[in-house]
C-alpha cells in the first residue's frame, strides 16, 4: 500500500481582524506579552507593515513563531477611481463580492466613507445598496482593511494637496448596526492612538434607525450618531425606511435622545434625503420641525439632495426647492446644512455605491425583473 502524506491545512489568524484588546488576548493564547500585540498592532496600522519579516523590533524566533500561524491580510483593491473633483473611490474585491469605500476631500477635512456589508438587508425604496440585495456582513479586517487600504493609498501620491483621513463615516454599502460587533471592533481601531488615532468625534456611525442596538452602541462605544430620518411621520417613513415598522419614529427618537445624554457636544445627525413631491414640501419642514422641537433631541439636520440611479422612480428636487427646505429648518432654529454631490463622475455619491453583489435574498433579480417589464 502506497503512503498518503497527509498534508494539514493551516488556517492562518488574520491579525487584522482584532482591535488591541482582541489581539493582547491573542497574544496571550499563544504565550506572547502584551506588550509584543501592542508593537504589532503599531506595525500593521501606523506604518502600514504586513509582513512580520519587516517589524524590526520583534525577535527573530517571535517573527518565525507569528509567520508560523498568523497573517496580516488586508482586502484587495481591484479598482482605484479617482474623481476630477479630488473624491477618490475604491472598489474592494471581498472573497468574490465588491464592495465601495469613497474619499471626500474638504478643505483641510478628508472624509473616508466606509461600508460595513455587502449589500444591505434592509431594502430602503430610495437606495440602490438595498437594490442589490445581501450576501454578507463585513468582517472587521474587511471593515479596518478599507482604512488601512486608504491612508496607504493616500500617503503615496505626493503631489499639491496632502491628502489625509481625518474623519470616517460608516456611510457606505450596509447597515453598520445590523453587523454590530464587527463594526465596533473596526471604530475602535480607527480610534486606538496606536492606529489612527481619529478622535470620537470624528468617527461616526449612520443608522437607518436599528433601534435597540442603539442603545447597545451607548453601552459600547462613543462614536458620534447620525440618523436616517428621511420622513417626519411613521406613514411616509414606513414606506420609505421599512425598519420604521418595527421601530416607529418615537421609538427612535427615545433611543436618539439617550444618545445625545452623554455629553456636551453629542448632537445627533438627523440626515434627510430629500425626494422631489415626496418628502421635500414645506409641510414636511414644518412637521419635521415639529417633531424635533417635541421629542427634544439636540439635533442637527443634514439635508441630501436624492442622487439618482437607473430605474428609480425618485427625483433629485431642484435647488430652489431644496434652499427652500433647509431655510425653513434655519428659520426654526436648527442647523442645517445641503450636502454638497461630489464624486459624481465616479458614481461616487451618497447612495450610489453598488458594489457587487452575489445576492442571496433575490431581491436583486426581482429588481433586475421590474426594470426590464418596466
Ligand atoms: N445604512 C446606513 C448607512 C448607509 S447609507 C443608513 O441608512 O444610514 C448613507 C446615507 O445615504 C443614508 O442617509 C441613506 O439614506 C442615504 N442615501 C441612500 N441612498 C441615497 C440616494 N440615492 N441619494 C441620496 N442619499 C441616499
Ligand atoms: Fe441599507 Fe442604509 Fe440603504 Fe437603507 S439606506 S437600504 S439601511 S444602506
Amino acid at each position: 500500500m502506497q503512503d498518503t502524506a497527509i498534508e494539514k491545512v493551516v488556517t492562518k489568524t488574520n491579525l487584522m481582524n482584532f482591535c488591541q484588546k482582541d489581539l493582547q488576548a491573542y497574544f496571550a493564547s499563544i504565550d506572547e506579552k502584551p506588550f509584543r500585540a501592542k508593537q504589532v498592532f503599531k506595525w500593521i496600522h501606523q506604518k502600514g507593515i504586513t509582513s512580520f519579516d519587516d517589524m524590526s523590533d520583534l525577535s527573530k524566533a517571535l517573527r518565525q513563531k507569528l509567520m508560523d500561524v498568523a497573517e496580516v491580510v488586508a482586502p484587495k483593491v481591484v479598482l482605484d477611481k479617482p474623481s476630477n473633483d479630488g473624491t477618490h473611490k475604491w472598489l474592494i474585491d471581498v472573497g468574490g463580492n465588491l464592495v465601495e469605500t469613497v474619499y471626500i476631500p474638504e478643505g483641510s477635512r478628508g472624509t473616508l466613507c466606509v461600508s460595513s456589508q455587502v449589500g444591505c438587508t434592509l431594502n430602503c425604496s430610495f437606495c440602490s445598496t438595498g437594490k442589490q440585495g445581501f450576501n454578507r456582513n463585513l468582517t472587521v479586517a474587511e471593515i479596518i482593511g478599507q482604512v488601512w487600504t486608504a491612508v496607504r493609498a493616500l500617503s503615496k501620491q505626493q503631489g499639491e494637496h496632502d491628502r489625509h483621513v481625518t474623519n470616517v463615516v460608516m456611510m457606505g454599502m450596509g447597515e453598520p448596526l445590523m453587523n454590530f460587533d464587527a463594526v465596533v471592533s473596526a471604530m475602535d481601531i480607527m480610534m486606538d492612538d496606536l492606529a489612527y488615532g481619529l478622535s470620537k468625534r470624528r468617527v461616526t456611525l449612520s443608522t437607518s434607525g436599528v433601534v435597540p442596538r442603539i442603545y447597545d452602541l451607548l453601552e459600547q462605544s462613543d462614536v458620534s450618531l447620525a440618523v436616517s430620518l428621511h420622513a417626519p411621520n411613521d406613514a411616509l417613513r414606513n414606506e420609505l425606511v421599512p425598519i420604521n415598522k418595527k421601530y416607529n419614529i418615537d421609538e427612535l427618537m427615545a433611543a436618539c435622545k439617550l444618545y445625545a445624554q452623554r455629553g456636551p457636544h453629542k448632537e445627533i445627525t438627523f440626515e434627510y434625503t430629500l425626494m422631489e413631491h415626496v418628502n421635500d414640501e414645506l409641510e414636511h419642514a414644518k412637521e419635521l420641525v415639529t417633531l424635533l422641537k417635541s421629542k427634544q433631541v439636540p439635533a442637527k439636520i443634514n439635508l441630501i439632495p436624492f442622487n439618482p440611479y437607473p430605474g428609480t422612480p425618485y427625483k433629485k428636487p431642484s435647488n430652489n426647492r431644496t434652499h427652500r427646505f433647509q431655510q425653513y429648518l434655519m428659520e426654526a432654529g436648527f442647523v442645517a446644512t445641503i450636502r454638497k454631490t461630489r464624486g459624481d463622475d465616479i458614481d461616487a455619491a451618497c447612495g450610489q455605491l453598488a458594489g457587487k453583489v452575489q445576492d442571496k435574498t433575490k431581491r436583486q433579480a426581482r429588481y433586475q425583473r421590474s426594470l426590464s417589464e418596466a
